[in-house]
């Protein structure tokens, strides 16, 4: 099962929509159409979540039906997933070749820091380049989400939590970055945080270890790597996070980006006005943004 979120033309609001086969379909046509009235009006991923495990099944179980129902004409406007997450954890260093062309070492302990949902935005929405920054660069990375609440969990049991995958642009800017000694200006400016445009429920998704991440900038590919290689995996990491902060559904963790970022290349070519950024991960979707100076 694969759902994204639109927003309403009209009031900007927010609606749920199953994916299927690049057909939207509205969640609500689907609830009125088979019965289901504990499917309907549901905004996002994360009010499905937070809506309990027998919600969840049952949009999972009517799925298929979306198929016979009538798409969405017209041009859309995507919202991210989990439109207003309470937490948003990010992994930093967390692939080898990343730390190398970022000239550090591995870290002893793991890194973590967080976005906002301010910092959240949409497929084919822009990412604002404040005018502070002559260094804004892309991190394309996989991000879970988390489904059920979880606290203190082990790393055995740490699948259970999650509802399944989307992706994320960890967009940041390195001259503030490195002048900062906290990274939240630099990582969790509004609009640093494009996601989406699909979520793909963990039972119909592909195993970590088969998707790669992949960057293009103006089509030309940047980054390419597995998400094998990540140092910490993502049982490793839920279980990591939940030791000190509770999770709840429709929280998001991103997982960390592979090598190929603009800050490790020899003369490296940040973001311009202009610019169009695209993350894939082939099983889950294509993530596509345009820089504008703001
Ligand atoms: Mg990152």
């Amino acid at each position: 099962m694969k759902l994204s979120v639109l927003r309403s033309t009209t009031d900007g609001s927010a609606s749920l929509y199953l994916s299927v086969d690049d057909r939207l379909v509205s969640v609500d046509a689907l609830a009125a159409a088979y019965g289901a009235p504990e499917l309907a009006g549901l905004a996002d991923v994360g009010e499905l979540l937070r809506r309990g495990d027998v919600v969840h099944t049952r949009l999972r179980d009517l799925a298929p039906r979306a198929q016979d129902l009538e798409a969405v004409a017209g041009p859309v406007s995507y919202a991210p997933p989990v439109v207003d997450p309470a937490a948003v954890v990010c992994v930093g260093l967390n692939y080898d070749a990343h730390i190398a062309e970022a000239g550090r070492t591995r870290p002893e302990r793991i890194v973590l820091f967080a976005k906002y949902a301010s910092s959240l935005t949409g497929h084919n929405e822009p990412v604002l380049k404040p005018a502070w920054t002559h260094e804004l660069d892309y991190e394309g990375e996989l991000a879970v989400v988390i489904g059920r609440t979880a606290s203190k969990v082990s790393p055995t049991f740490a699948m259970d939590y999650v509802a399944g995958y989307t992706i994320m642009n960890d967009i940041s800017a390195r001259d503030l970055q490195r002048a900062e000694p906290q990274w939240i200006r630099a990582k969790a400016s509004d609009s640093f945080a494009p996601v989406g445009p699909v979520f793909v429920d963990i039972d119909s998704a592909p195993a970590i270890d088969d998707l790669i991440v992949r960057t293009t900038v103006n089509g030309e590919l940047r980054q390419n790597e597995s998400c094998r290689s990540m140092i910490t995996q993502v049982p490793e990491l839920i279980a990591h996070i939940s030791q000190s902060m509770t999770l709840r559904p429709g929280d998001i963790i991103a997982t960390g980006t592979p090598a190929g970022v603009a800050l490790g290349m020899a003369e490296p070519v940040y973001l311009r006005h202009g610019d169009v950024v695209s993350v894939s991960i082939e099983g889950i979707g294509e993530l596509v943004n345009t820089v504008v100076d703001a």
